[in-house]
């Protein structure tokens, strides 16, 4: 039975160590299937929820003609009846227990491609709902082609695998210099430098990649996020140097998109980042508008999930190469104007310049490909697919 990566996350930490604690029944009655159901969502979309007592651990797979979702710890439960919209793709609900596992199995009208990330949605309980699992998808007809091409048994035409789109954004550019160093080292220097060596060696890596400024140029912070839109980027990496009243610290720190900061440092951080925008044009931009309008709660909760699993990736990528840790927690959250798009994503302090020995490094050429191996090794290790 395959389980994905992610599957592997879910059941990993806290549950796999009560597994090992407690007897085996207990943990077998560990999560409870709810409820299941379909519905039809704009853009003639299927969506099949299925909701459990405790999260899920799942994996997906689609046999012929079906979508099978893969839960684990859960047993079957017949009073749990499915409760099936009209003009969905799915056609039955069943449920069928495999050993401790429990498959919600999606008989479907027409085939379908394998689920993006951005299609499944995992939200935590609210008011009378418990977990969710959320999936949307539709009818793909590059999905039937390949059926029928292996039902007239002609040769598979082989496609090359997708691959990935990084957004690379350098912070900072032209009349904004970002922080500077007690040196005079400037943090736009800096990072359009560390981008430029990401940019090739992703390049190599196989991956797609799209910087928003490749030269000393100003940018709107929204004309960043909406780059990374328009080029329907799978990650944005937005690359920052820090400064600090005190000249003493330094380290590397990670931050994600949320309305509300962690602490009070990263609100502050946030503030001094979003004010490169003050110096642009004032007023929002349309961008800004639509973008404030298109993300759902749904959304936000699926790309900000995304962007934390990155954040934290990457923060162990940067430990195993040996570059120095803020003290505190590495990763953070507050409210970045540049991270607001429906790109998952991080932005990354990468050192203080405000810390003369770390600005010295950050000028260095070898400091900075450590830099770009701990970025690259982060971003091959990401989950791009569940
Ligand atoms: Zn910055």
């Amino acid at each position: 039975m395959k389980i994905s990566r992610r599957g592997f996350l879910q059941v990993g930490g806290f549950s796999f160590a009560v597994a090992m604690i407690l007897p085996r029944v207990a943990f077998a009655a560990r999560n409870a299937l709810r409820s299941m159901r379909t519905g039809v969502q704009p853009g003639n979309k299927t969506r099949l929820v299925i909701e459990t007592s405790s999260k899920p651990s799942y994996s997906l797979s689609y046999p012929e003609n079906q979508l099978v979702v893969d839960i684990a710890n859960m047993a079957l439960d017949s009073s749990v009846k499915p409760t099936l919209a009209s003009g969905t793709l799915v056609s039955e609900l069943s449920q069928v227990q495999s050993g401790d596992h429990l498959h919600v199995v999606a008989k479907l009208r027409k085939p379908i491609a394998k689920l993006e990330k951005s299609q499944i949605m995992l939200l935590e309980p609210n008011g009378d709902n418990d977990y969710r699992l959320v999936l949307d998808f539709s009818a793909s007809a590059a999905a039937a082609q390949k059926i029928a091409e292996s039902v007239t048994s002609a040769p598979a035409t082989k496609t090359p695998p997708k691959k990935h789109v990084i957004i690379i954004d350098a912070g900072h550019g032209g009349k904004d210099p970002g922080c500077i160093g007690r040196n005079g080292t400037r943090e736009k220097d800096v990072v359009l430098s560390v981008a430029k060596r990401l940019r090739a060696k992703l390049e190599d890596a196989g991956f797609k990649t799209y910087m928003t400024r490749r030269d000393d140029t100003y940018l709107k912070l929204a004309e960043r996020a909406e780059y990374a839109e328009q080029k329907k980027g799978d990650l944005f990496i937005s690359l920052h140097a820090n400064a600090n009243p005190s000249r003493s610290v330094k380290g590397f720190s990670i931050y994600t998109l949320s309305e509300k900061a962690s602490d009070e440092e990263a609100k502050k951080l946030a503030e001094s980042e979003n004010a490169a925008d003050k110096i642009g044009v004032d007023g929002f931009t349309e961008f800004e508008r639509d973008i404030r309008a298109a993300l759902s709660s749904l959304q936000q909760h699926a790309v900000a999930e995304m962007s934390e699993e990155y954040a934290n990736g990457c923060a162990r990528a940067f430990r195993a190469n040996k570059v120095e840790a803020q003290p505190g927690p590495s990763v953070r959250h507050a409210p970045f104007a540049v991270l607001r798009s429906t790109v998952p994503g991080a932005l990354i302090e990468l050192g203080h310049l405000s810390n003369s020995s770390e600005e010295k490094l950050l000028k260095n050429p070898d400091h900075q490909n450590r830099l770009v191996a701990a970025i690259v090794r982060s971003i091959k290790n990401y989950n791009f697919d569940v």
